[in-house]
């Protein structure tokens, strides 16, 4: 069976999980690739015009791999850790996967939700393993395997490396190579590691000279420990990871600066982010930078605004420069 995987949204963190797993099951995984103009362009022409630019961008995805692909994979994640919950809209992928190809192919949706134990999930999983394979120790072999090569994903993440060269195990530091300024780069996997609609954003940091630090790069432990301090829980999975980051650069100063991408509109990103703006504030932390990008956001603008950062920053941290500017002025 040919089996689709939309290279959008959650594919950034669970892709390699997805295909080693459909694999080792004989599947044939087809993915829809990096994200092009001419996807971009499907997506925002067909998907609900309220959607954030993520979801547009994976209705394109889901729509390039019609006519070639059985079947299509979505799963639905509805929460990732106990207690918390993902984003509604991700909730609604499956469905919207079945929109955007009329029900013309099947889209395979097992549901995993840790609200309602483990179980359940490896439930989910070996259900979704029936469809591929009879044989129940060929479904916990494959299951064992794909998870390795997830945690072996992630921990190269956690190194460095950014999302095309992980997914390679490209033995490749390019994120952190002990260059005079360093910025932290935080937000969803989707909105950081895509690198058409961030238009290569970590490339150019390192042309910058600027180090680049994602949320993966920062300690599990020093997340955990900001967010404990927070007068209420986050609710949303992904963005305690993201607002961990954020307040973890800024107290320990990781970084010299906080580069905090959101695609608009986004409702969970936007009270993250008024909570880390005045969070930050209030730990006298570093400078920080919000970027809403949607569909519309043009190079040109793009690019002022994250090269006046970098300058902004190199200033403060040169303090003979500051002072030739100031004998200047
Ligand atoms: S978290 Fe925000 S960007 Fe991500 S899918 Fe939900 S609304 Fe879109």
């Amino acid at each position: 069976m040919k089996v689709g995987i939309p290279g959008g949204l959650l594919y950034y963190r669970y892709g390699k999980l997805w295909t080693s797993f459909l694999e080792a099951l004989g599947a044939e995984v087809v993915e829809s690739g990096e994200t092009t103009r001419s996807i971009l362009s499907s997506g925002v022409s067909k998907a609900e015009n309220e959607s954030c630019l993520p979801v547009k961008v994976f209705y394109g995805h889901v729509l390039a791999l019609r006519g070639k692909v059985d079947a299509i994979f979505v799963p639905r994640l509805v929460s990732v850790k106990r207690g918390t919950h993902t984003c509604p809209k991700m909730l609604g992928l499956p469905d919207l996967a079945r929109a955007a190809v009329e029900d013309e192919i099947p889209v395979i949706a097992p549901t995993i939700n840790f609200q309602e134990g483990m179980w359940a999930n490896y439930r989910a999983v070996y259900s979704l393993g029936r469809l591929f394979a009879r044989n129940p120790f060929r479904i916990l072999r494959a299951g064992m395997e794909a998870w390795r090569e997830h945690r072996l994903y992630l921990e190269r993440l956690t190194l460095g490396l950014d999302h095309r060269s992980a997914l390679k195990g490209e033995a490749v530091d390019l994120l952190c190579e002990g260059r005079e300024l360093r910025i932290g780069v935080i937000g969803h996997h989707y909105n950081v590691y895509d690198t058409f609609t961030t238009m290569s954003l970590l490339d150019r940091l390192g042309y910058m000279g600027v180090d680049v630090v994602t949320a993966d790069m920062v300690p599990e432990k020093l997340k955990e420990r900001e967010l404990k301090r927070l007068p209420k829980e986050i609710y949303w999975s992904y963005e305690r990871e993201v607002a961990g980051a954020i307040l973890a650069c800024s107290r320990y100063r990781l970084v010299d600066g906080i580069i905090f991408m959101i695609s608009f509109p986004c409702g969970p990103d936007s009270i993250i982010r008024v909570l880390c703006e005045q969070e930050n504030r209030r730990l006298g932390g570093v400078p920080m930078l919000s970027l809403v990008i949607d569909e519309h956001t043009g190079e040109g603008g793009f690019l002022t605004r994250i090269e006046a950062f970098v300058d902004m920053l190199r200033r403060r941290k040169d303090p003979a420069l500051r002072a030739r500017e100031a004998v200047a002025v």
